[in-house]
């Protein structure tokens, strides 16, 4: 594309102009101004739009989500269309299906909000705060570490493994995240390392 418009941006205005373009050309052009005034807006025309990468697998596809209210006022937004970015070098505005039921998994009444735990002997789950979330996870973690961090082999060879906690991380998302995550896990020991998408 050219500077100075983007793919998708191009797209929007060819398409808002072709109906005016098409009467024009046939000899209405004294109409243009009756159909810009009348003509039905698109229904994206008043959304608010927001990049962002598809968080189901590592391909990391880019996606544009609308929603009606902005956030920056103070409004509660609603998202009422999510679509592939066409200006995004990885997908080039496609999408596979499970990107395109993005607004299905965005708006399912079982989606995970926030932190839950199931207490040892409890039969539910139940609602923390991200503090008491992660309070419990570092404590758990350093607890199981003291208890079974392996220093040396039988063969009194330095290993500095710890094998009895796992690591499961995202793989949508960016290098600087992933490099910084697999440090912190390999630097504590922990050999057991995966992702959904299991790269
Ligand atoms: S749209 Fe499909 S291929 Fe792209 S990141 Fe999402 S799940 Fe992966």
């Amino acid at each position: 594309m050219t500077r100075g418009i983007s793919r998708r941006g191009f797209l929007k205005a060819a398409g808002a102009g072709v109906a005016v373009t098409s009467l024009g050309a046939m000899g209405f052009g004294e109409v243009e101004a009756a159909i810009v005034a009348h003509v039905r807006p698109f229904k994206l025309a008043t959304t608010v739009e927001t990049r962002n990468t598809c968080p189901y697998c590592s391909v990391a596809c880019g996606i544009i989500m609308y929603s009606k209210g902005d956030v920056r006022k103070g409004e509660q937004a609603d998202i009422i269309h999510i679509e592939g970015d066409a200006d995004h070098p990885t997908n080039r505005g496609t999408l596979c299906p499970k990107g395109a039921a993005l607004k299905d998994f965005v708006h399912a009444p079982t989606r995970l909000k926030y932190p839950m735990v199931r207490k040892p002997g409890s039969d539910k789950f139940e609602r923390v705060s991200w503090d008491e979330a992660l309070n419990r996870i570092v404590r758990l973690m350093k607890d199981d570490r003291d208890a079974n961090f392996i220093p040396k082999n039988a063969a009194g060879v330095t290993v500095n493994r710890w094998t009895s906690t796992g690591f499961l991380a995202a793989s949508a998302t960016t290098n600087e995240t992933a490099w910084a995550t697999y440090k912190v896990v390999r630097s504590m020991g922990i050999v057991g390392f995966d992702n959904q998408a299991r790269v």
